[in-house]
């Protein structure tokens, strides 16, 4: 159990009302969580602050080595004014999961939501309840000794922001063109593929920029062995739906292991679906296109939750899937996951966790 220490703002921010609308991941709330790390003392002086600029050294580890995780969850607001978290644990769970490959010190599971809870109650007042919008909370750790040299960092600084958010995608639930990319990788197996590490995203730049410049909005990864298999969307999972089966890449050490992708697989086998978790070629799935039985594709994520693929690209081959607009299971898991997210449908037991 943290002993939270408060220094609430003497400065409060207006809070955007909701003529406002939202994009994402651009405005923050009055308040951090803070907590610092060292090899002597462990986690200590867990405190909620003004959110404000943080103090480094130059020679911070993070800056020059990478060592750096973060995570990914949101807060709702129901209905009857509670607010709730959409199966956290999963995501504390993925955190240690991560802190472990990049040699990050554990942090207790319980400590982590208590951290996540004190903040998100802080502040509360922030949290969005137009449909679509959510308070986004971004956990992350970064490696602070001022020191030149790669080892493990010996201090670190774990800290919570807040922001509210609207759509992920300005076009909404309006199917996303992707670009299948064949010259660059994101992750090989044994990499950092399966932990959620800032190092990742600076790895797939490159390609996103590439995609964007040809008109796609993400970029959708093949293994980096035989650039043959698909991985993943820059930050989703993705699905597909062939001849009424539901396919999704299987977790090979390489691809992350989303919150929302698992709730999908678990939807969709109750729902009576085939689920199957294997490899999936690039050449399987534009067959597929081809003779008529790819019927659906979605990436799943906890910004975007579902995002439809309406276009897929590799090299000169573009194909339109489902006549580029939504499928019929995408819209369903989108509707039965956000409510079961605004507590307006009832979940599988442990899914959505109160904030008090
Ligand atoms: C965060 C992330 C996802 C999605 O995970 P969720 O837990 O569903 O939000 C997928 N791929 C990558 C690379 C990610 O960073």
């Amino acid at each position: 159990m943290l002993n939270i220490r408060y220094e609430k703002t003497t400065n409060p921010k207006p809070i955007p009302g909701p003529e406002n609308p939202l994009t994402f991941g651009t405005i923050f709330t009055d308040h951090m969580f803070v907590m610092d790390y060292s090899d002597d003392k462990g986690w200590y002086d867990p405190r909620i602050v003004p959110y404000a600029p943080i103090s480094l050294y130059p020679s911070a580890m993070v800056f020059h080595y990478g060592q750096e995780m973060f995570e990914g969850l949101k807060a709702y607001k129901a209905e009857d004014g509670r607010t709730l978290l959409f199966r956290p644990d999963k995501n504390i769970e993925r955190a240690n999961n991560t802190n472990a490959r990049i040699c990050i010190p554990q942090i207790p599971a319980e400590d982590f939501l208590q951290a996540i809870k004190a903040i998100v109650k802080t502040d509360e007042a922030w949290i969005p309840t137009k449909p679509g919008t959510s308070l986004y909370i971004r956990p992350f750790i970064i490696a602070t000794d001022p020191f030149l040299g790669v080892r493990p960092s010996h201090t670190y600084q774990f800290i919570i922001i807040l922001s509210p958010v609207g759509a992920y995608y300005p076009e909404g639930l309006n199917p996303v063109k992707i670009w299948i990319e064949d010259e660059y990788v994101r992750a090989v197996r044994g990499g950092l593929g399966e932990a959620k590490a800032g190092a990742n995203y600076v790895a797939s730049l490159k390609a996103q920029v590439k995609a964007h410049d040809a008109g796609y909005s993400q970029v959708l990864w093949l293994d980096g062995v035989e650039r043959k298999y698909i991985e993943e969307v820059g930050a989703m999972n993705i699905f597909f739906k062939i001849n009424g089966k539901v396919i999704t890449p299987m977790l090979n050490g390489s691809i992350l292991p989303g919150v929302t992708r698992r709730s999908c697989i678990e939807l969709c086998k109750e729902w009576g679906y085939e689920v199957e978790e294997r490899k999936i070629s690039a050449e399987e799935l534009f067959n597929a296109a081809l003779d008529g039985s790819l019927e659906e594709v979605w990436g799943t994520g906890t910004a975007a939750v579902i995002s439809p693929v309406g276009h897929l690209r590799q090299g000169d081959t573009d194909v339109e899937i489902n006549g580029g607009g939504i499928g019929e299971l995408s819209q369903k898991l989108y509707d039965t996951i956000t409510g079961i997210q605004l507590g307006k449908m009832e979940g599988p037991q442990g899914w959505v966790v109160e904030v008090e």
